[in-house]
């Protein structure tokens, strides 16, 4: 009887941490099942990942007016009563030139100078972070990331991040670092984090037509940066119909009919005071 129980004692639990560290659950914001890695899991993974990440772009703009900046539009687009899901959401400006922005896994949020140069109010930041916030909302990161690393034979890793191996969370938080640079979201990715994101910045009280803003500027840059611009088209596509499709989700939602595209931010003059604190682009130095 005594051992029985004893047996019980100990088998449980264990039983009970392998059902917790992943599981097939119904995303709240799209609906969707996804095959996930515990929450705490997940974060463990994106915080070992972060300074090695952060460290290929250059490291974090030493300004921290700027930081907290971009961190108080950061915290209005994920706030409780904006978000379906709850991330330890932080938002980093990284110091390279290269336009781009990057969610990791677990809700580290970074936007780079170069992307933040192109911009010229705060509802394009909001509808950036927003858009990011929607990729590690609807766990995209670690859905493509599970994808390429079984597809490329590296399935006994995430199989161990899955059973609990310390050791394997951290080669696995490597290997997040380096792809997340190259990481290519899908077409079906871009449209849902555009999607949540125009949720989030009108919840958050931008006016989302800052995200069909942002799209354009987006577009502008792809004919005048090149080679540096591509990077950013590999990992978020920007195609015509991603423009057109945020039109038509801001047009069609009731929600966002009391906005217009042709009204002027207020934040407008705040933003261009924070973007003038980035240091200048290597090549102009
Ligand atoms: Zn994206």
């Amino acid at each position: 009887m005594h051992a029985r129980n004893n047996i019980c004692l100990v088998l449980i639990p264990i039983v009970c941490i392998a059902l917790l560290a992943v599981g097939c659950t119904t995303n709240p914001a799209t609906h969707k099942s996804q095959l996930v890695f515990s929450t705490e899991k997940e974060i463990a993974i994106g915080t070992e990942a972060a300074p090695e990440f952060e460290k290929q772009f250059g490291g974090e703009v030493a300004n921290e007016n700027l930081q907290a900046y971009v961190r108080s539009v950061g915290a209005k687009v994920s706030a409780k009563n904006v978000v379906e899901v709850e991330w330890p959401y932080e938002y980093t400006v990284l110091n390279s030139d290269i336009p781009n922005a990057f969610a990791l896994p677990g809700g580290k949020i970074y936007i780079t100078a170069g992307l933040m140069r192109a911009m010229t109010n705060e509802r394009q930041l909001g509808g950036v972070l927003g858009h990011e916030t929607g990729h590690v909302v609807a766990r995209h990161s670690m859905d493509q990331i599970q994808q390429q690393m079984i597809a490329g034979g590296l399935a006994s890793i995430v199989g161990y991040a899955i059973g609990g191996d310390v050791g394997a969370v951290a080669e696995m938080a490597t290997k997040v670092a380096t792809k997340m640079a190259t990481l290519k979201y899908s077409r079906d990715d871009e449209f849902e984090a555009d999607q949540l994101g125009i949720r989030y910045m009108a919840r958050a009280g931008y006016n989302p037509w800052g995200m069909v803003e942002l799209l354009q500027v987006l577009e502008s840059l792809s004919g005048s940066k090149g080679g540096a611009f591509t990077e950013m088209m590999q990992t978020h596509p920007l195609t015509a119909n991603r423009i057109a499709d945020a039109e038509e989700i801001i047009r069609s939602g009731n929600e966002y009919k009391k906005y217009s595209a042709d009204a002027p931010d207020q934040h407008a003059e705040k933003f261009m005071k924070m973007r003038a604190l980035l240091p200048p682009p290597a090549a102009e130095e």
